[in-house]
């Protein structure tokens, strides 16, 4: 499975703006942008593009970098965004919301969406019941996302239980059986991306 594996903050740092890639470290003075608010390489501080089509690709790598899916998946995801009745965009948003490794992530199961990941494909989680390995797997209102109990006793899992979790309402959780439930898709305003969805329509739209 292909995957990006350059450095986290770099992506931030291009996108001039926090994407909260690696967990606890966002939101510590460690944060590479607070320190260097400017984009990465020899030009990261004259480099800006102002065009239509700059804003709309900007756009587009900040949300595949945010919720960690490569080109060719994000393509698709927008395809199908684009055939669902309703607002492309917004669909478009759902469909990465709705992501398990998205979920698992803001149930609090995951300190950042790809510790998430990572996780999911190890294979502690179950779907209604069923282990799913699969980050990419869509979930959807009733489906109840759990811990393994096997898997209670390792440090991490351990140490999450301690944990207290504020979801989004779209979500229910009880941290301390490591177990979440899908209550609806989310609507718009409850998905906290700094993403303007509709440059993205405009951009695959040309
Ligand atoms: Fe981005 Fe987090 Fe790195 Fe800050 S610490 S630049 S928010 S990945």
């Amino acid at each position: 499975m292909a995957r990006y594996t350059d450095a986290s903050c770099r992506l931030c740092r291009r996108e001039g703006q926090k994407l909260f890639l690696k967990g606890e470290r966002c939101y510590s003075g460690k944060c590479a942008l607070d320190k260097r608010p400017y984009a990465p390489g020899q030009h990261g501080q004259g480099r800006k593009k102002t065009s239509d089509y700059g804003l709309q690709l900007r756009e587009k790598q900040k949300a595949k970098r945010f919720y960690g899916v490569l080109e060719t998946q994000f393509r698709n995801y927008f395809e199908k965004a684009a055939r669902k009745p309703g607002i492309t965009g917004e669909n478009l948003l759902v469909m990465l919301e709705t992501r398990l490794d998205n979920a698992v992530f803001r149930l609090g199961m995951g300190a950042s969406r790809k510790e998430a990941r990572q996780l999911i494909t190890h294979g502690h989680f179950t779907v209604n019941g069923k282990k799913v390995d699969i980050p990419s797997y869509a979930v959807k209102p009733g489906d109840v996302i759990k811990v393994k109990e096997k898997s209670f006793s390792s440090p991490k899992f351990k140490e999450m239980r301690e944990m207290s979790v504020t979801v989004p309402a779209w979500l229910s959780v009880d941290i301390d059986k490591l177990e979440g439930k899908i209550i609806s898709y989310p609507r718009r305003e409850e998905i906290d991306v700094p993403v303007k969805e509709q440059l993205i329509v405009e951009l695959y739209s040309k």
